[in-house]
């Protein structure tokens, strides 16, 4: 288990910024945005020399001409510490439109190129496992699941439960048919309420059971994958009822979430994991040796700045 590239991982918390792109169509081409090489990202007033408002640094920031498997392409090691029985959670945080839907699973009209980062890391961890085919045998299963007003449902068989359904998958093919059932009974919710997904957390969750053929040990590792609700803030003096509900929850288990990995990154010894669902459900990958990816999402418009602005405060606070 001593693999080295696991061991400077290990615990690990890494924050990665993404700029989308102006996406066509938008009237605004002012941009916030001042600069994002080499971990750093510089917001200013958006107008023609709007003065700086403040300067972050992360492990790494992709601008909006990064590809899919650009942002994807030093992520093997953490697929690769799934197969060596760690426990790993990705997370995109952002606001509505920001992109996070598009990092991990891609464009509505999806290729093999716009492939985001649920079907990459599934990809190489079949491919990986197939590799140590001659000293692991590897068992994948699959849960996906949505959190809304602090209630789980179980996106596999749309029921609200505690447990929700494992389905044992053999290669990246049967991940994206329950992809697809998955997404499709999310959208089953959203009739109710239009555009529940950015209001909800989506997690695709991938157990992997390795067990090695010489000795007989097993070994258990999961990946969660989750496509965070949208972290606007809510203006409280324009909403109501069932709005003002969704945005307190939302608002609540995104601070519950940012205190969690903040007292872990500070390495403090309470870590609050019991103020949200989601935080609760995550608790054993959250922490100890498991390691955390969060990709914090940037829209480029200038009226995104105030925005803006609290998701790279969230990232820093985090990282
Ligand atoms: P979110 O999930 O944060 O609400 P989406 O992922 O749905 O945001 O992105 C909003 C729109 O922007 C979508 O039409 C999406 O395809 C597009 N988009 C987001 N990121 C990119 C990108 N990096 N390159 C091209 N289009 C993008
Ligand atoms: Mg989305």
């Amino acid at each position: 288990r001593l693999y080295n590239e696991v061991q400077d991982l290990k615990g690990s918390i890494r924050v990665y910024c993404r700029v989308r792109p102006f996406l066509s169509g938008n009237s605004s081409f002012i941009s916030s945005i001042e600069h994002f090489e080499e971990g750093n990202i510089t917001i200013r007033a958006p107008s023609k020399h709007g003065k700086v408002l403040k300067s972050f640094s992360f492990n790494k920031v992709f601008g909006p001409s990064a590809t899919q498997a650009e942002v994807f392409s030093d992520m093997e090691p953490l697929i690769r510490s799934v197969l060596d029985g760690y426990n790993v959670c990705i997370f995109a945080y952002g606001q509505t439109g920001s992109g996070k839907t598009f990092t991990m699973s891609g464009p509505k009209d999806l290729t093999e190129q716009s492939q985001g980062v649920n079907y990459r890391s599934l990809g190489d961890l079949f491919y990986l496992a197939e590799q140590r085919k001659d000293t692991f045998r590897y068992d994948v299963a699959v849960q996906m699941i949505e959190i809304y007003n602090e209630q789980v449902r179980d996106l596999l068989n749309g029921l609200n439960v505690p447990e929700a359904s494992l389905v044992p998958v053999s290669s990246t093919s049967d991940v994206i048919h329950l992809m697809n059932i998955g997404h499709r009974n999310r959208a089953v919710g959203a009739t109710a309420l239009n555009d529940r997904s950015s209001r909800s957390h989506s997690c695709l969750t991938v157990h992997v059971q390795g067990r090695d053929l010489t000795t007989g040990n097993i070994l258990r590792g999961c990946m969660h994958l989750v496509d965070l609700a949208g972290s606007e803030r809510v203006d409280k003096s324009e909403v109501t009822g069932d709005r003002l509900k969704e945005a307190q929850h939302i608002n609540k288990s995104l601070s519950a979430l940012g205190d969690v990995i903040a007292s872990l990154a500070q390495k403090n010894a309470h870590v609050p994991y019991r103020n949200s669902k989601l935080t609760q459900l995550l608790q054993d990958s959250l922490g100890g040796q498991a390691k955390t990816l969060m990709f914090v999402h940037i829209s480029p418009e200038a009226e995104a700045v105030g925005e803006s602005l609290s998701t790279l405060k969230f990232a820093e606070r985090v990282a």
